[in-house]
C-alpha cells in the first residue's frame, strides 16, 4: 500500500492521501489536479504528467492508458497496473419534447441517480448529482423523500459531466462544447459531501479538465455553515443558496437543517464565502422555491427583501415542481410574477426559473433515481401517504353511501 506524505504542501487536497496498490487500483477519473500530482510524484513521475493525464481523461475521453500516445511505453503499464479510469455506467436516456436530456447513472447495484442537460440557445447547463439520496429532509423536495444511500465518489460526480461530454459531442475537438455550465443541483446535498463535490467542482474549472470559469459552476447547498466556512480558500465555485422562506419559522418547517443553522448564521457564513472571493463583483445566488399559499404572498417577498437587505445577490424563483403526494402546489402565474415585480422594485435582479423536462420528471426537486435507502424515511413516507389515501378512501365512501 502506498500513501502520500506530502499531500499536505499541495493545496486543495484537504491531508487526504492517493491510497493505491495493485489490488486496489485508483480511479484517475476523480483526481484533481494536486491529488493526481500527488500520484505521479508518489509512483516517481514528474509533475507534468499531470496536465497530460488531466487532458487525455477530461478533454479526449479515453479511459485506455494504451491509447495515450504521448506517454512511454513503461508508464502506460505502470499505469494500468496501478491505476484505472473508470466512468459510471449510463443505463438509460430521456430526451423531453423540450431537449432537455435526463440519464439515469447506475452508481452502485440497484442505485441510480439521475443528471439532466438542458440545453438553452448556446447555453448548456449540466445539473449534477452529489449523494445517492439525501439524508436532510426538506418538506418540498422530491429526492429527500427518497431517504438516503450513500454519497457519491469524485469519481462518479465529474463522472456524470464526463458521460455528458461523450453522450453529447463524442469528445469530438472539433464540436461546439455543449456543457457550459454545471450545477450541482441535482441529487443530494454537496456541502455534506464536502471533500468529493469541492474536488468535482475544482476539476469542472481546471483549464486541463472542463475549464469552465468559476461563473459557470454553480454549486447550491440548503445551508451546511460549517461546511460552508470551510469552503474558503478551497475552491472558488459560486454559490447558490436555498433560502425558500425569510422567517425562521417557516424555513424550519421547509428547510429543517435551518433549527441548526437559523437565517442569520447562514446569512452571516455567505457574506464571509462571497468575501473571500477576489472578485468583490460576485454575488449568490439565493434560489426561493415558490408555493402556492405557503410562501408567496406580498408580505412574505417584502420579507424577503428586508432580510435580504445586506446580502449582495440575484434571486432565482423556482416555481414549485409537483411530484405525487408532496402536499404543495405550485403558484399561479400570476401570483408568480407579482412575487417577482415586488422583489424586483426593490432592487433586485430575479429570474424565474422555467420549467424543463416536465415531462420526463427531470424538473427541480423531482429527481429521484433509485435509492436503496437505509434510512427508512421512504418507507415511513410511503406508510403515512398510503394511511391518508386510506383515510381518504372511507371519507369517498362514506359520502357516495349518504348520497
Ligand atoms: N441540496 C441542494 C442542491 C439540490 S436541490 C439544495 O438544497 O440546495 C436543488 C434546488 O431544487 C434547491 O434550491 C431545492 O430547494 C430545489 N427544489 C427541491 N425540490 C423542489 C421542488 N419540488 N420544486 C422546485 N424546486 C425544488
Ligand atoms: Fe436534500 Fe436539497 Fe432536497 Fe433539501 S432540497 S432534501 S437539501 S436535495
Amino acid at each position: 500500500m502506498v500513501t502520500t506524505t506530502s499531500s499536505t504542501k499541495l493545496p486543495n487536497t484537504a491531508g487526504r492521501p492517493v491510497v493505491f496498490d495493485a489490488d486496489n487500483k485508483v480511479n484517475l477519473l476523480g483526481l484533481t489536479r494536486p491529488r493526481l500530482r500527488d500520484f505521479f510524484q508518489q509512483i516517481g513521475e514528474k509533475p507534468f504528467r499531470t496536465d497530460q493525464l488531466l487532458k487525455w481523461i477530461h478533454q479526449r475521453g479515453v479511459t485506455n492508458f494504451d491509447d495515450m500516445t504521448d506517454l512511454s511505453k513503461a508508464l502506460r503499464v505502470k499505469l494500468s497496473q496501478l491505476a484505472e479510469i473508470t466512468p459510471p455506467e449510463v443505463v438509460s436516456e430521456h430526451i423531453s419534447t423540450d431537449g432537455t436530456r435526463k440519464w439515469a447513472v447506475k452508481v452502485t447495484s440497484g442505485s441510480l441517480v439521475e443528471t439532466v442537460f438542458i440545453p438553452d440557445g448556446e447555453r448548456g447547463t449540466l445539473c449534477i448529482s452529489s449523494q445517492v439520496g439525501c439524508t436532510l429532509d426538506c418538506s418540498f423536495c422530491s429526492t429527500g423523500k427518497q431517504g438516503f444511500q450513500r454519497d457519491l465518489t469524485c469519481a462518479e460526480i465529474i463522472g456524470q459531466v464526463w458521460l455528458a461530454n461523450r453522450s453529447l459531442t463524442k469528445f469530438d475537438p472539433q464540436a461546439r462544447r455543449a456543457v457550459t455550465n454545471v450545477v450541482m443541483m441535482g441529487m443530494g446535498e454537496p456541502l455534506l459531501n464536502f471533500d468529493n463535490a469541492i474536488d468535482a467542482a475544482n476539476l469542472s474549472m481546471d483549464d486541463c479538465a472542463y475549464g469552465l470559469s468559476k461563473r459557470r459552476v454553480t454549486l447550491s447547498t440548503s445551508g451546511v455553515v460549517p461546511a460552508m466556512k470551510k469552503m474558503i480558500g478551497m475552491t472558488d465555485v459560486s454559490l447558490a443558496v436555498s433560502l425558500h422562506a425569510a422567517n425562521n419559522e417557516l424555513r424550519n418547517e421547509l428547510v429543517p437543517i435551518n433549527k441548526k443553522y437559523p437565517i442569520a448564521v447562514l446569512l452571516e457564513a455567505i457574506k464571509n464565502y462571497m468575501d473571500s472571493l477576489p472578485d468583490r463583483r460576485r454575488v449568490v445566488t439565493i434560489e426561493y422555491t415558490l408555493m402556492d399559499g405557503v410562501n408567496d404572498s406580498d408580505e412574505q417577498a417584502r420579507e424577503l427583501v428586508d432580510v435580504l437587505r445586506d446580502t449582495p445577490c440575484k434571486i432565482n424563483i423556482i416555481p414549485f415542481n409537483p411530484f405525487p403526494q408532496s402536499g404543495y402546489k405550485k403558484p399561479s402565474r400570476r401570483r408568480t410574477e407579482r412575487f417577482q415585480d415586488i422583489l424586483f422594485k426593490a432592487g433586485y435582479i430575479v429570474t424565474v426559473r422555467t420549467t424543463r423536462g416536465d415531462d420526463i420528471d427531470a424538473a427541480c426537486g423531482q429527481l429521484v433515481g433509485q435509492v436503496k435507502d437505509k434510512t427508512k424515511r421512504n418507507e415511513r413516507y410511503q406508510q403515512k401517504y398510503s394511511e391518508i389515501n386510506k383515510d381518504a378512501e372511507q371519507v369517498v365512501r362514506f359520502v357516495s353511501a349518504q348520497q
